[in-house]
């Protein structure tokens, strides 16, 4: 192994926690490894991969954190591929071929390609020693991140007859790896856990009224651009980290890459405004951007062109910058495992790193109502399971097919909810996934259809006609009806047909006779009891999510309370995280500088009487009444009022509406009560 380490990738030595994992993956069980960002889990799969006789498929939360790896992989000529939906017909094509040839040690996909039905038939032909599941913390409801679709790979897996899974993640709670390691059959031994504590992470934790933090920044900022000087002095501390011995002084450049995290997208494009206005390099980076934008600006700070990106939490995941120097939290963060991560971006080269959090309690009711935003109301889930049932009763029987965008907007669930909704429904054995399609399927002739048709004979190229047959033709794409289809070829009525008709129009595409395209992911579940009590389970799963929310609501004040603790934030964290063997004074945090958090008095806003919510509201009911014809429940009202978007709110148009996000400050549960008055008047 140490040859191959060597021999491969260059490096002289293991890393703490690599070589057990590798071992235990070597030796044909699945393993977990949990070591804090940086320190090398890629590792405990690249190597493995060299060894074990089929592929190794890596299945990560996003396509960007892919990319990294991928390329670090290309660079040790170790034959690894991405798929994604970024690539051309012609790469695509290439991949798979050196799939089905066997050539390609590493496959590299986002968790949502599972779902993909072409994907799931091609694949299933090719054998995979190993599944790696990247970010796994992913999959576990009760840590912070939670993909609905993480919650399907052990089934996946199953499908896929992969007898090996190895985890990797850096922020798990003992709780979550727990979790984790029943989900997949880890035995206790092979969970390789190495600590959490970063000791070249400044924590600083600083109380301040939100009218002196803008100031104050520019303060810090101005003083971190002359940050070489300062950084010394930590060079002292940490003599005896060598990776720190080569600080900043190695670095020729005067950049000092700096994350500013935000709570909404507003606060960013204002901050970043604000900034570059005052004289810094600064850019707001939010899921409300165009992608090519967003990507832009996330390879314009990997190259340092620009020193400070002002996010909102869509920036980071897949962000492998190595010398972020800052990561400043200018609103709270969301919870303990929030924080951690994003400061977790910080000094990934094991250089000193500043992570300045500024606290107060102010807006803690714009953080609270993100979460009411998640939680959806009875009379929306009493939707989803009446839809269940009438198209569970109709043919074709005992099945639920579900178009995620649209089914969100006609029962006015965010889609991440929906998600976490059907999964609920899944765990309670309503409805069991059965498999997903595209609805639609259209193909572009690339070569004349003779060609086609003559590299086929008997009853293959009976099929093949009927395919083109049955579609409908326009000018240059042709739409695939699965319908004609079924009903004019019908040689083995056995629902497999379907599946046939793709696999030819793959191999049409492999041949580069024609493009292939697929839209409006489907995906049917199998309902076969569906004699449940819509109003019982609707009340049921209400309550759980109500729980979830009160838990994430309590996270938020969880992390509060450990910010004004008079105990080293560095080992909180650590022991939070379930290490013990972090020091229990850091020296380099501000609670060890003997700066402890008291956070300022702030007065709550007022609460509105019911005739001024009476008046709040009008705008809001005659737009809601035009449309539905009937009062809007008060949850539906109170979101209005306190600023959280739901579907239905993009089809009304609710931001141009007036009062629209009034009441933001306010807390959301006060504001619901006086609505439910107000409505029942
Ligand atoms: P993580 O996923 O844990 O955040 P990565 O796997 O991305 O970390 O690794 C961080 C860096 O450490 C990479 O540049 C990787 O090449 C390097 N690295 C990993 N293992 C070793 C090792 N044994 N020796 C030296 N460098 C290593
Ligand atoms: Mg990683």
């Amino acid at each position: 192994m140490q040859a191959q380490l060597k021999q491969y990738f260059g490096f002289d030595s293991f890393r703490k926690g690599q070589e057990e994992t590798v071992k235990s993956v070597l030796s044909g069980r699945s393993a977990a490894a949990i070591f804090p960002t940086g320190s090398g889990k890629s590792l405990c799969y690249q190597l493995p991969a060299l060894m074990l006789p089929n592929l190794t498929l890596v299945v990560s939360p996003l396509v960007a954190l892919m990319k990294d790896q991928l390329s670090f992989l290309q660079s040790k000529h170790i034959p690894a591929a991405a798929l994604d939906s970024s690539l051309t017909f012609n790469e695509t094509k290439a991949i798979w071929a050196d799939l089905r040839a066997g050539k390609t040690k590493v496959l590299m996909v986002a968790v949502e390609r599972f779902k993909n039905e072409r994907f799931r038939q091609s694949i299933k032909n090719i054998p995979i020693s190993l599944l790696v599941i990247d970010e796994a913390h992913c999959i576990s409801e009760w840590g912070h991140n939670f993909r609905p679709d993480y919650l399907k790979l052990p089934s996946y897996q199953a499908e896929f007859g992969i007898t090996q899974t190895l985890l990797l993640t850096a922020t798990a709670t003992p709780v979550v790896i727990e979790d984790m390691a029943n989900k997949f059959n880890i035995a206790p031994q092979d969970i390789q856990t190495t600590g959490f504590y970063r000791p070249n992470l400044h924590l600083n934790i600083k109380a301040m009224p939100e009218a002196q933090k803008y100031d104050f920044i520019v303060d810090y900022l101005s003083k971190s651009a002359r940050f070489k000087p300062i950084a010394n002095q930590y060079r002292e501390a940490d003599a005896n980290n060598s990776a720190a011995n080569n600080v900043m002084g190695a670095q020729g450049s005067h950049a000092c890459p700096t994350i500013i995290y935000v709570t909404l997208q507003k606060n960013a494009e204002d901050l970043a405004t604000k900034l570059k206005h005052d004289g810094f390099n600064a850019v707001a980076y939010h899921a409300g951007l165009a992608s090519d934008l967003r990507s832009t600006i996330q390879n314009a700070f990997m190259d340092d062109k620009v020193d400070i990106i002002v996010a909102t939490i869509a920036f980071g995941m897949g962000v492998d910058k190595s010398n972020i120097r800052n990561v400043i939290h200018f609103d709270l963060p969301k919870s303990i495992e929030n924080y951690s991560q994003e400061i977790g971006r910080a000094g990934r080269d094991g250089n000193v790193s500043d992570c300045l959090t500024i606290v107060n309690k102010e807006r803690l009711n714009v953080l609270e109502n993100f979460v009411y935003g998640d939680t959806p109301e009875l009379q929306d889930i009493h939707f989803v399971l009446q839809d269940i049932q009438s198209q569970s009763n109709t043919e074709p029987l005992n099945e639920w097919h579900v178009q995620l965008y649209r089914l969100s907007q006609e029962c006015n669930i965010r889609q991440l909810s929906l998600k976490t909704l059907m999964v609920y429904l899944e765990m309670r054995g309503i409805i069991k996934p059965k498999y997903s399609y595209f609805a639609e399927y259209r193909f572009k002739l690339l070569v004349a259809m003779d060609v086609i048709e003559a590299a086929f004979n008997g009853e293959r190229l009976e099929f093949v006609r009927a395919i083109f047959d049955a579609s409908d033709k326009k000018k240059i794409w042709w739409q695939l009806n699965f319908d004609n289809i079924f009903e004019q070829y019908n040689h083995n009525g056995n629902g497999a047909q379907r599946g046939r008709v793709i696999t030819a129009l793959e191999y049409f595409s492999d041949k580069g006779w024609v493009e292939l395209e697929a839209k409006q992911m489907t995906e049917v579940f199998d309902v076969s009891d569906n004699t449940f009590f819509v109003a019982k389970v609707a009340k049921e799963l209400t309550d759980t999510f109500v729980q979830k929310q009160d838990v994430e609501v309590a996270r938020i004040h969880n992390m509060l309370k450990l910010f004004e603790r008079p105990q080293c934030l560095s080992n909180q964290l650590s022991l939070y995280f379930g290490d013990k063997a972090a020091p229990s004074h850091c020296g380099h945090c501000s609670v060890c500088h003997g700066n402890i958090v008291h956070y300022p008095q702030c007065s709550t806003p007022d609460l509105p009487s019911s005739e001024t919510l009476k008046e709040l509201s009008k705008p809001f009911l005659t737009s809601y009444q035009a449309d539905q014809f009937k009062l809007p429940s008060a949850e539906l009202l109170t979101k209005f009022l306190c600023g959280i978007s739901v579907p239905l709110f993009t089809r009304l148009k609710a931001r141009k509406i007036d009062n629209f996000a009034r009441l933001e400050n306010n807390s959301f549960s006060e504001i619901l009560s006086i609505s439910r008055l107000i409505l029942s008047d």
